[in-house]
């Protein structure tokens, strides 16, 4: 059995089902994050596994212990709220210790337990000071800590870094991953952004609607997405994707006709996909050569962002009104004239009617 398992596990709220029956598996010292738009169910599912929120039906075992019935204190797992969730009346070093003191630890554990953490955490001169005093980054710290102090078998995080400014947001997000590394921790982290998926986590699972997607690690999702869903969710800018026809399916391969009459021959299995359906092109903004590749496009520039080591062009172009190309720092292109681009055919993804992937015929992908 993996170290975290939930099999089946459904939600309703009165007769709305919000969570469908959601099997997952977490290996011990991992970090899962829980991906998604907002209202797919991530806080939810977090909440159930946290035991915030019953379950209607189905399984959840923690370290090989069932604990869906089980009072959240008993499920050995801590949780850092987006909020906080601090009390303001007392210092760091009491709201760490919080939870250990009503456990009933001696004085001398409670000590080394948060002084340890602060240190980790690189709070050590706070301890004194309440909430008020302390910066939103320094807040998130002492939540952090509070749940280290804990020990717990399980990191539960909701959206933690939400209320920080950017900057801060980077500079948490590389400090989580050192933590989680340092404590050897098992963590499992919600969070609307795929770029936080993408940086910390070991395995992403993608959430849409109360249902899982895809789950798998980082590149896998990123290079291999199993339908247009997660494909159009993870990677920003987000994968361009465009009307096509499917006109032959052999085993060797798919040949689609674009909106502007070129062809293209993709490395793809047709599956259940024959001649004459309708299916969309997918393709990553990096994976598009200006002048070159295999089929061509030409479209009109609507906008170009410029980042200094890298730009993106957007083109108005058949079949897409922002098809995103990715090219290099000092590229050449006004708002207004035409470019030609090409597609890359073993970079295409084809996803049939129903938004599944066809499946490449590429070993390993
Ligand atoms: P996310 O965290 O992905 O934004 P949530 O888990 O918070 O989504 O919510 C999932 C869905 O469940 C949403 O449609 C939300 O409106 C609904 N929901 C959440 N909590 C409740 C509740 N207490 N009562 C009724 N509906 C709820």
């Amino acid at each position: 059995m993996s170290y975290v398992e939930l099999n089946a596990v459904r939600k309703s709220y009165g007769d709305t089902e919000i969570i469908h029956g959601v099997d997952l598996k977490l290996e011990k010292e991992t970090f899962t994050v829980f991906v998604g738009p907002s209202g797919c169910g991530k806080s939810t599912l977090l909440r159930m596994i946290a035991g915030l929120e019953d379950i209607n039906s189905g399984s959840i075992h923690i370290g090989g212990e069932r604990v869906d019935q089980l009072e959240p204190a008993e499920r050995g797992i801590a949780m850092v709220f987006q909020n906080y969730a601090l009390y303001p009346h007392m210092t760091v070093f009491d709201n760490m210790s919080f939870g250990l003191r009503i456990a009933r630890e001696s004085a001398k554990d409670i000590r080394a337990k948060v002084e340890r953490a602060a240190d980790i955490l690189q709070i050590s001169e706070i301890l004194q000071r309440r909430p008020r005093e302390l910066s939103g980054g320094q807040r998130q710290r002492v939540a952090i800590g509070r749940a280290i102090v804990r020990e717990p078998k399980v990191f539960l995080f909701d959206e933690p870094l939400s209320n920080l400014d950017a900057k801060l947001r980077v500079q948490m997000r590389l400090e989580l991953t050192r933590l989680r590394h340092q404590l050897r921790a098992t963590m499992i982290y919600v969070t609307h952004d795929q770029v936080e998926a993408m940086t910390m986590a070991d395995q992403i699972v993608v959430l849409n609607k109360g249902k899982v997607e895809q789950a798998g690690r980082p590149l896998d999702l990123y290079h291999s997405p199993a339908n247009k869903f997660v494909a159009g969710f993870i990677g920003s800018p987000a994968m361009n994707f465009l009307d096509a026809t499917l006109i032959a399916a052999a085993e060797k391969g798919v040949r689609l006709a674009l909106k502007n009459g070129a062809e293209i021959a993709v490395p793809r299995r047709p599956g259940t996909a024959k001649a004459g359906d309708p299916v969309t092109l997918g393709i990553r903004p990096e994976d598009v050569q200006i002048g070159g590749g295999d089929a061509r496009v030409e479209g009109t520039v609507v906008a170009v962002e410029r980042l200094g080591n890298e730009s993106f062009i957007y083109l108005d172009l058949p079949g897409s009104t922002e098809f995103a190309v990715h090219a290099a720092g000092d590229v050449a292109a006004a708002v207004g004239s035409k470019i030609d681009v090409g597609l890359i055919a073993s970079r295409c993804h084809v996803f049939d009617s129903a938004g599944q992937a066809l499946s490449s015929l590429q070993a390993g992908t």
